[in-house]
């Protein structure tokens, strides 16, 4: 059986009980990069064979692992970090497992995504996931416009260095509209800071931005949709 597992997104507290008793018991364990995910089962005295499951030989690697649950074996997928298949590979393997009838379950547990919306704030009934925003200032600038004329909050993973200029891009394209950096989830330096694109670009200015972080856009309220032009 297939099994998706979670992985904390910095606090290894947040490993689930479910996620080491899946991993113990697993034949073999597909990880983005086999040396960080060594680490984290050496953590907590998980010896189980790791193969490299990544972008780059995804293809590959889901034919040869296909044949390991044909045969009745389990295999979990585990990514660097958080929800295998949200901006991490996992997905196609279980597509194939879909596609031949395979059973598979996908465990809950930690992800940036998630844990970014509810500390925002701003309302998680609905929202747009835009994975990572793009790196070409034309691509990012459409999705902000896009963000800006949305009803739903939208969350999209940034890098450091990028932020400054995403902010510069968001104050022309979002105006007043709240925005959020969720950075350094559930690590020391933990912070939510939430406010205007001109408030948070001179923020940042002024404190570099370091860490791993999400880029959040409040939605229209209703009253802003009605009245947008
Ligand atoms: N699959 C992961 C998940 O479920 O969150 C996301 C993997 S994606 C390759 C990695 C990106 O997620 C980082 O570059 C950052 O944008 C975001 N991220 C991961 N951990 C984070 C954290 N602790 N705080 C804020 N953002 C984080």
């Amino acid at each position: 059986m297939l099994f998706l597992v979670p992985t904390p997104i910095g606090n290894l507290g947040d490993m689930t009980l479910r996620a080491l008793e899946v991993l113990k018991s697993a034949d073999v364990i597909g990880a983005e990069d086999t040396r960080h995910s060594g680490h984290l089962l050496r953590h907590f005295g998980i010896e189980k064979p790791l193969v490299s499951y990544h972008e780059h030989n995804e293809a590959r690697r889901t034919q040869e692992l296909m044949e390991r649950l044909k045969r009745g074996e389990n295999v979990a997928i585990i990514s660097d970090a958080g929800m295998p298949g949200i901006s991490d590979p996992g997905a196609r393997l279980l597509s194939a497992c879909i596609d031949a009838a395979l059973p598979y379950t996908v465990l809950p547990g930690p992800s940036a995504l998630i844990t970014a919306i509810i500390g925002s704030g701003f309302p998680a009934d609905a929202f747009y996931y835009g994975g990572f925003l793009p790196p070409k200032s034309g691509g990012r600038q459409r999705e902000l416009e896009a963000a800006a004329q949305r009803q739903e909050t939208s969350v999209f993973y940034e890098s450091p260095h990028r932020l400054l200029k995403t902010l510069e891009a968001a104050v022309a394209a979002l105006g007043e509209r709240p925005v959020c950096v969720a950075r350094e989830l559930t690590k020391t330096f933990e912070e939510y800071r939430i406010g205007t694109s001109t408030e948070l670009l001179a923020h940042y200015t002024a404190h570099p931005p370091k860490g791993e972080m999400a880029f959040l856009v409040r939605g229209l309220t209703a009253r802003e949709w009605r009245n947008r032009a």
